[in-house]
């Protein structure tokens, strides 16, 4: 026996134990025995065995006696780490603290627990919402007319305004007591994605009240004559609102707005009052030019001492009516051709009373609290189930044009360029609405999503504006042209105002996604942090003992657990999941463990400078987004009983989510700045090399076919849009006509067979036909068929044309006469 057997022994078991995740007294327990016991069994001396034992004792036996590790050990450490760790801004203590956390601190946890997941209540609508959605929504879209809206109108027409107004399309999530819908967040999201399916414009209309504004701050923390006179109003349109936040000199950084109020008397209603002095220059904002009421968030003073011993109170929200004196309220912005209300609010020195301040003036200087905590309900909904909408009916839109629309005699879908570019659609749109199906299902389940729904925001809005693109090339000069027909255009010109409202998306990705999630999802960061905070020292000693030993074994683990996911290619590992998708919590299994040991190292050696190392940040905030949206799938895929027919979607948006975190954590480890660490993660965490593979092309093929032709799995995907094929909607229209399509591609081939013989001599197609017909190589039935589906999918194929005084006219008076041709 080798001296050294033993001691490998214990090191194996403890190792185990870390795998498992046992206490640290259980791991020693069991070292010692595995220690002691192959001595014994490899015949070692007893005083082979004591020496190795003693040696072991020393290392182990004082990490586990409490008080001796708390003052040799951690007291030191907490020492080191006060200097080092960078103090928060209230603003980032604020932001860290808004919001729960739900699985994704699973995900962050390395050890995922997985049926914490699938234990998760399945959404599903209520009758009423469903009865919502086959009524007043189905009926909203038959009326929405895109183009008159976005060129001819810049606006939704009055019968669209009063319709939503009537139906409470602007008070979803007002409750029924105020006179609003109270709909789910399902729901909400559904409504979003079928309306946004046929006009962004529309859907942006609906969705901003519903989202963070002036309902969502009054429903949390309004007074209660502020809920009672605001609300039902809101609810049934009576009230138009929205929010004031950015301005010129405040984007991203939207805490540093130099709006500003001073508590001082003045008159309101005729009678001298104790009020604010308002002066702000905002811009974008959403609605504003038609807003009846404007939510606006300011800094605000208190020289005179009015309110308190407090001058600056804070950022804090007041509601301003329209009418309110010096309001200047009614321009516009015009955001590419998506013309939704939006526009700039500006005022100097505007008189409010302090009961317009939201929440009355107990909440005066709450505002960056109150906003940040309705941000993550809000932004979990509007933008990712807008994504949704517009990437179903990209990928419904995209499969039937590319079956119908032949070139070079074939269907161009067949073809391996387009076929590329419709799987990637396909993968994407999957990935997407199960995204958007998750947060919409946190928001039902009480949470408050922050990572998540910057996570949906983010991943949403890129994956959409990918899909756009990939539909724009497969559609050729008919996505390009604008006009009646064109169902492409105006939803890619959205796709840069989704990335870039409710937080843009490069510092999304940059500074929140991960910034958050290490923080708030991590299981002992937090802690540490909190503990530090602690005014008793012993008791602060003792809380951050705790967190620092956790944390400690946390690393081990997840050290261990990556290498040996690593070294097996993640094959082992008990987790749920059927035939299929059990290698797929493997992998996610690996991926948790991988992404936890790399945050960890790279807080540890680069401590607070790792929040101005953005790239790096990012990527690991990749490898949580696509941990999360795997995740996400894959409780969809169980929610929806395991449909076989969705697997091709599942495994190809799962294989590029994989590709994604395995490139992303390949980024940090080739920027890592010190380069000894890097070396050292890479050995844990990719021993075996980067073994992960793009999505093949022949899984690529399947999703592509899956969107070419009607089956379960595309109306799937295709669920929630606006598909009726009514003479406002080209895609239901061009949807409805794929099985004929289809049936007639083999009669096709037989025409084209006939052609290829000579003996049809006419030039225009029905004169083909008929000779066709004449000569037996089609069927009476067959020609019929032929020329049904030749007359329609024309209409698919054209596109407008205008006479250039008519598009003249369109700019100047708002009116244009179009006639459409090939
Ligand atoms: C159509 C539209 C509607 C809107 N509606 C409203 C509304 O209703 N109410 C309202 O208050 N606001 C609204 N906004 C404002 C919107 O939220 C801001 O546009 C957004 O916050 C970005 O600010 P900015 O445009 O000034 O860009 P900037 O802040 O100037 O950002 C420019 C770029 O720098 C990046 N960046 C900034 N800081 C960082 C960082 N730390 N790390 C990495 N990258 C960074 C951003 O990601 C972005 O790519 C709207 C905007 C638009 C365009």
């Amino acid at each position: 026996m080798h001296n050294w057997t033993p001691l490998v022994a214990a090191l194996l078991v403890s190792f185990g134990c870390a795998y498992f995740r046992t206490s640290l007294r259980i791991c020693t327990g069991a070292a010692a025995v595995a220690l002691i016991a192959v001595g014994l069994l490899a015949g070692a001396s007893w005083l082979a065995i004591g020496i190795t034992a003693v040696v072991f004792a020393l290392i182990v036996v004082p990490l586990n006696i409490d008080s001796f590790r708390r003052k040799r050990i951690s007291a030191p450490l907490l020492n080191i780490y006060q200097k080092i760790t960078p103090t928060l801004s209230e603003t980032e203590k604020v932001a860290l603290e808004a919001g729960t956390v739900g699985f994704e601190g699973e995900l962050f946890s390395g050890k995922p627990d997985w049926n914490q997941l699938l234990r998760q209540p399945v959404p599903t609508l209520s009758v009423e919402e469903k009865a919502f959605l086959d009524g007043p929504v189905e009926e909203l879209c038959h009326m929405i007319n895109d183009w008159q809206i976005t060129h001819e109108l810049a606006d939704l027409p009055p019968e669209l305004w009063d319709f939503l107004k009537k139906h409470k399309f602007l008070g979803m999530i007002i409750p029924k007591e105020y006179g609003g819908l109270q709909f789910s967040a399902l729901a909400h999201s559904a409504v979003l994605q079928k309306i946004n399916s046929l006009s962004a414009t529309v859907a942006v209309t609906v969705a901003v009240p519903n989202s963070l504004g002036p309902a969502e701050l009054l429903l949390h923390y309004g007074t209660k004559e502020q809920k009672d006179h605001y609300l039902p109003r809101l609810a049934d349109g009576r009230e138009i609102p929205c929010f004031a936040l950015t301005g010129p000199y405040a984007g991203s950084d939207a805490t540093s707005i130099p709006d500003y109020g001073i508590v001082c008397k003045g008159e309101w209603n005729g009678a001298s009052v104790l009020g604010v002095k308002l002066t702000f220059d905002k811009r974008y904002i959403t609605l504003a030019p038609v807003a009846s009421v404007v939510g606006l968030a300011f800094r605000l003073y208190d020289p005179e001492a009015l309110l308190g011993d407090k001058s600056d109170l804070g950022i804090t929200l007041a509601l301003l009516p329209r009418e309110t004196k010096g309001l200047e309220i009614g321009r516009r912005h015009f955001p590419l051709n998506v013309p939704f209300q939006n526009g700039p609010v500006r005022g100097k020195d505007i008189f409010v009373p302090l009961s317009q301040l939201i929440g009355g003036p107990e909440m005066a200087g709450q505002g960056w609290r109150m906003l940040v905590e309705c941000l993550s309900v809000g932004r979990a909904i509007s933008l990712p189930s807008n994504a949704a909408g517009a990437s179903r009916m990209g990928a419904i839109a995209s499969g039937a044009y590319a079956r119908i629309r032949k070139q070079f005699g074939m269907a161009i879908g067949r073809f391996e360029g387009v076929e590329e570019a419709l799987a990637r659609i396909g993968g994407y749109a999957y990935a997407i609405t199960a995204l958007s199906r998750a947060t919409a299902a946190a928001v039902d389940r009480g949470e408050k999503p922050a990572v998540p729904s910057a996570i949906a925001k983010y991943h949403a809005t890129e994956l959409a504006r990918e899909i756009g693109k990939d539909a724009m090339d497969i559609h050729g000069g008919k996505g390009v042209i604008l006009g009646p027909k064109n169902y492409l255009g105006r939803a890619w010109q959205a796709a840069p105002i989704a990335i870039t409202v409710e937080g843009a998306n490069i510092m999304t990705r940059s500074l929140m996604i991960f910034g958050q999630g290490a923080i708030r999802c991590h299981p002992f960061v937090l802690k540490e942090m909190q503990a530090v905070q602690l005014t008793d020292y012993s008791e602060r000693l003792r809380a951050f003992d705790r967190a620092l030993f956790g944390h400690i074994g946390f690393g081990i683990s997840n050290a261990v657990r990556s290498f040996f996911y690593g070294v097996t290619a993640a094959k082992f590992g008990f987790v749920p999941g059927d035939k299929a998708t059990r290698r797929y919590y493997r992998k996610l299994n690996r991926y948790a463990a991988a992404l936890a040991l790399m945050a960890d190292t790279a807080m540890l050696v680069l401590g607070g400078k790792l929040k101005f190392k953005e790239k790096l940040s990012a990527r690991l905030g990749d490898v949580l987004s696509n941990l999360y949206i795997a995740s996400a799938m894959l409780k969809r895929y169980e929610d929806q009983g395991r449909p076989a027919a969705d697997l091709p979607l599942l495994a190809w948006a799962f294989h590029d989510c994989v590709h994604r975190m395995q490139t992303a954590l390949d980024g940090v480890l080739r920027n890592f700045p010190v380069r000894p660490v890097a070396w050292l993660m890479r050995g844990l965490l990719f021993p075996l090399g980067r073994r992960e593979e793009a999505p093949s092309d022949r899984l690529g093929r399947r999703v592509a076919a899956i969107l070419c032709s009607p089956n379960e799995s595309r109306d799937r995907l295709g669920e929630w849009t606006y598909l009726t094929p009514a003479p406002n909607n080209t895609i239901g229209r061009m949807n409805a006509l794929l099985p004929d399509a289809i049936a007639a591609e083999p009669v096709e081939r037989k025409f084209m067979k006939a052609l290829k013989t000579g003996k049809i001599t006419a030039r225009d197609y029905s004169g083909q036909l008929a000779e066709a017909l004449a000569l037996g190589a089609i069927t009476q039935e067959e020609c019929k068929l032929l020329d049904h589906v030749h007359t329609a999918s024309f209409e698919f194929i054209s596109v407008d044309d205008f006479d250039s005084r008519e598009l003249e006219a369109a700019v100047k008076h708002g009116k244009t006469v179009l006639r459409s041709v090939a």
